[in-house]
């Protein structure tokens, strides 16, 4: 303050009044000041104006004792006849013109001053009593007389309006509700309005001649002497300051100060004015704990931290956040050396690097790297940061830095699903294809618009919208087992419309066509597809829907296993043929005994009939009735042979319909005779619910044969006395056959259990081992289940098969 100083050019200067009128000047120019940050430019400050009336009243009091004074004076003056002092007069003519101009207004005063100029010449000045004057010099004196009193006038009146003034400024800033200080350069106020005495407490008395900031105990923002130094340049400061007030409170101003200077630019003082902004900060405060809670809230649910580092000093900054995700605690002072102790070792040089060259070619950067944790776990982190250079070209560095571990991991997932799922693609021993249907799902989207819901049906109509959607579907990507199932050499080959491969079969791409149609999720069938060398290859085709137009489809290649399965079957046959007729072979005792009694009871009813015709009268009725016996027994024997044949015949199982029952029955009557001379019990329970079933009588006929027989054999093993055999049906809750045959035989060795459908598995001396086995196969092949235990009534083995009801079975 002591020096002037060129003003701050960034601080809006205006030049100080002199020192004569700077009271004045001050006051009102910082009243303008206030006015106009105030907006209350164009208030009139109250001033009472008096009515006409009143101050033509208020003259006529005046005039009457200006004049009474004047009459009073002169008359005083002639008694004591004081002629030869004109002086006494002239000083007593001024005090009342003095008087009066303190009074009232300019004219007032001049009138009166005539007035005296007129009394003087009268009764002062020679000749006495006359207004005649004598001399040049009492021109001179009552002209000087005149000018005097005028120019007393005008000063006693700009005095009075002085002072006026001064009372109204004062009087203006008691109205605001600012505090308004005046100090003088010792900063002692000697200055204290009345919203300073609101705002802090102190009247106006107390405050006035202490200094400003020990009675506040001012907190300002900078050091008071750079304050001071910085006000004395620009002539003026602002800023923020904490105050005391009389009873304690903190509060929060505001303040502007207007400097004032001598008249040779020398500091006297200054004027400031504080604005109460206590609230305003506390609402601000508020608000930013709140933002800055929100903000840390959402840094913590985002797992993002931010940071802030000042190239130049070194100093970094960091959110809670960012104290959480590198794992220290946030009373520590963050430092680059902290974090890279936490950053991975393997990626802390590139990240070093990255860094560098961000703040070197001052370019943003986003770079994940990995974080060791005190736990030595491993954590990836996303960095993205900017930097910047303020004013003095100091670079700074603000960022964001987020936990991207789970998104990494899900992310690794995905890569290692994605990579597994093109591996498993390309060398997946089946042939793969992916095909794109989108072109596909739109014909199907315009036709159902038009209102097509039977597809079957408008195909039947439509066949060029057959072809053209056969076209449509592409196959985009096919495997390597493709490639080679096709007879191809290379990708390529096979890629594209997938229509020339269903020549053979384009029922089967009806289905495919009618099933996308449908938006069934899944589509599979056994067909057969042209491979480009032209071979028609037997093929499981299934077909699975994805998102986005996309159609999975796999090819398993059926054409070895169908030739196998076939294989198989017939050798199941042949097995089957060479059971039956080894079981024949074993039941040879039985027919030849079973053949012998039609073939015995024909040779009598002949030798009967021939008796009868012998006689002298031939008794033909009798005849009659001998033959058809013979006739009788002879279709007996036809049907022996004819099962006989049926069972020692090789051919292709057929099924057809049937009752169970029929068949048990017939297969028992086949062993009718080894039944009875074995000496066995046969009994059957039939349930009348059983289902038909769809299946080969003769095999069936076989499962029966072998389970009796096996029944028979084993009793006999062990010479039961009591042979017993049940055979009985059941219908179980899905609607399917059973039918078990129980005997009374020793039962099975837990230990045989599970071997006993093993082929070549016996325990009878020159047993094949193959009975049970093949009864497995048929069973299995008419889609049921057989089965043993020894939960026979009758004390020994059960044996049970089941069969499916003949609508439901497969065909
Ligand atoms: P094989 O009759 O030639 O032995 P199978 O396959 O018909 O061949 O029978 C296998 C074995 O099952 C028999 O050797 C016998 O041990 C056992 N087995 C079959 N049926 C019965 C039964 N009802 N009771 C006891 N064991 C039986």
């Amino acid at each position: 303050m002591k020096h002037l100083k060129q003003p701050d050019p960034k601080i809006a200067y205006e030049p100080l009044a002199t020192s004569q009128d700077a009271p004045k000047s001050f006051i009102s120019e910082f009243v303008k000041a206030l006015l106009n940050n105030k907006g209350y430019q164009g208030v009139v400050v109250p001033r009472a104006k008096p009515s006409l009336e009143e101050h033509i009243r208020y003259l006529g009091k005046l005039w009457a004792v200006g004049i009474v004074l004047m009459v009073t004076v002169t008359w005083g003056m002639v008694r004591l006849e004081i002629f030869d002092r004109p002086g006494t007069a002239v000083l007593a003519y001024l005090l009342i013109i003095v008087v009066l101009s303190l009074m009232d207004s300019f004219v007032t005063s001049a009138i009166f001053s005539l007035i005296s100029v007129a009394c003087l010449d009268y009764f002062f000045m020679v000749p006495l009593y006359s207004f005649d004057i004598s001399s040049t010099q009492d021109i001179v004196a009552l002209v000087t007389f005149v000018a005097t009193s005028l120019v007393i006038t005008t000063l006693v009146r700009r005095a009075r309006r002085f002072g006026e003034t001064q009372h109204e400024q004062a009087h203006l800033l008691d109205l605001t509700p600012d505090a308004i200080l005046v100090l003088d350069v010792d900063r002692v106020i000697t200055y204290w309005n009345r919203g300073a005495e609101k705002l802090f407490g102190w009247k106006r008395d107390e405050a006035i001649g202490k200094v400003a900031h020990v009675l506040l105990k001012t907190v300002y923002p900078a050091p008071l002497g750079e304050i001071l130094e910085a006000s004395g340049r620009a002539g003026r400061w602002e800023g923020q300051l904490i105050q005391t007030t009389r009873d304690g409170a903190k509060v929060f101003v505001e303040s502007k100060w207007i400097l004032r200077r001598d008249f040779k630019g020398n500091s006297i003082g200054a004027l400031e004015s504080n604005t109460d902004i206590t609230a305003r900060k506390r609402a601000e405060e508020a608000l930013r704990e709140s933002q800055a809670a929100y903000l840390s809230e959402a840094q913590r649910l985002s797992h993002t931290g931010s940071f802030g580092w000042d190239s130049t000093t070194g100093e970094l900054t960091w959110s809670e956040e960012t104290f959480r995700l590198f794992e220290y605690d946030n009373d520590i002072k963050p430092t680059l050396d902290l974090a890279f102790q936490r950053i991975h070792p393997e990626d802390r040089d590139w990240v070093r690097a990255a860094l560098d060259r961000a703040i070197a070619h001052k370019v943003p950067f986003d770079i994940e790297h990995r974080l060791r944790t005190p736990d030595g776990s491993t954590k990836t982190l996303h960095v993205v940061g900017s930097p910047s250079t303020d004013e003095t070209g100091q670079i700074k560095l603000v960022g964001a830095v987020m936990d991207v571990t789970p998104r990494k991991i899900a992310y690794d997932a995905l890569e290692k699903s994605e990579l597994r799922y093109r591996h498993l693609f390309k060398f997946m021993p089946i042939s793969l294809w992916k095909l794109d249907v989108r072109r596909l799902m739109e014909m199907f989207d315009e036709l159902k618009a038009t209102g097509v819901s039977d597809f079957p049906s408008y195909l039947a109509d439509h066949s060029d919208f057959f072809q053209r959607a056969m076209d449509v579907i592409v196959a985009e990507e096919v495997n390597e087992a493709t490639v080679r199932m096709f007879g191809a050499s290379s990708q390529a080959e096979l890629l594209g419309s997938v229509g020339r491969f269903f020549k053979q079969r384009p029922d089967t791409m009806e289905r495919i066509l009618e099933s996308r149609f449908n938006d069934d999720p899944l589509f599979e069938e056994k067909s057969q597809l042209v491979t480009l060398d032209g071979r028609l290859i037997d093929v499981l085709l299934t077909a699975a829907r994805t998102e986005f137009g996309v159609t999975l489809a796999g090819l398993v290649e059926l054409t070895d296993l169908v030739r196998t399965q076939e294989t198989l079957e017939r050798l199941q046959i042949e097995f089957a043929h060479a059971a039956r007729v080894s079981t024949l072979g074993e039941l040879t005792a039985s027919i030849a005994h079973e053949l012998n009694q039609p073939l015995g009871a024909i040779a009598t009813n002949c030798e009967a009939g021939l008796r009868w015709l012998d006689r002298p009268e031939p008794d033909l009725h009798e005849v009659n009735a001998a033959i058809r016996r013979s006739l009788a027994d002879a279709q007996r024997s036809a049907d022996i042979i004819a099962r006989i044949r049926a069972m020692a015949a090789r051919r292709v199982p057929e099924r057809v319909l049937m009752s169970p029952h029929d068949v048990i029955l017939e297969a028992l009557q086949f062993l009718r005779h080894e039944v009875e001379w074995r000496g066995v019990t046969v009994s059957h329970i039939f349930s009348p619910e059983v289902p038909q079933v769809l299946a080969d009588r003769t095999l069936l006929h076989q499962v029966i044969v072998n389970l009796a027989v096996n029944a028979m054999q084993a009793m006999a093993q062990i010479g039961t006395v009591e042979r017993r055999i049940t055979v009985r049906t059941s219908c179980l809750d899905g609607g399917a056959l059973r039918c078990s045959v129980e005997d009374s035989g020793p039962g099975i060795a837990t230990d045989h259990l599970p071997r006993l459908f093993e082929s070549f598995f016996s325990t009878k001396q020159g047993g094949m081992g193959m009975g049970l086995s093949i009864c497995h196969s048929i069973i299995e092949a008419h889609g049921g289940r057989i089965g043993v235990d020894n939960g026979s009534i009758h004390g020994g083995a059960r044996f049970f098969f089941t069969l499916p009801a003949a609508d439901r079975t497969l065909q």
